[in-house]
């Protein structure tokens, strides 16, 4: 089986207001780091890594918020939901796996950044890579 099947995806924030579309998603991952946990108010966030040109948005506009220097986190200003990661340096951006409108044709390969995992996520994707900070997709 493809590992992301039934592409092109599409999704979008809770209220309905941003929509958007992916045409091929490259890699999926868990992450722990703590500005996910404090972003998503989540205990882990599923992220799916896409090409810049393989985003588009298709309705509405994110409200960006500049989490580090260069980094940008993009939600829906009307619910709040948390949709992209934009890291300037970086050829691909983050889409929350949670917000596809069917999240499961994308499963996380790893997890990054465990040494901040919390306990309750111990038995989340237990069988997949763990490291302890960043990674180059695969
Ligand atoms: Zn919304
Ligand atoms: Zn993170």
């Amino acid at each position: 089986m493809a590992p992301f099947p039934a592409q092109p995806l599409v999704g979008g924030c809770l209220c309905g207001a941003v929509r958007y579309r992916i045409k091929q998603v490259r890699t999926a991952f868990w992450c722990h780091c703590t500005m996910c946990q404090k972003a998503s108010g989540s205990a882990a966030v599923p992220w799916a890594s896409v090409a810049r040109d393989d985003l588009e948005l298709t309705d509405g506009t994110l409200t960006r918020y500049a989490s580090s220097e260069g980094v940008i986190r993009g939600f829906c200003g009307s619910c709040g939901s948390p949709i992209l990661f934009d890291m300037a340096c970086e050829a691909e951006v983050d889409i929350t796996v949670g917000t596809l409108d069917q999240p499961d044709a994308v499963q996380p390969s790893h997890h990054l950044w465990t040494h901040s995992a919390r306990a309750m996520t111990a038995g989340l994707g237990a069988d997949l890579p763990r490291f302890a900070a960043e990674r180059d997709p695969p």
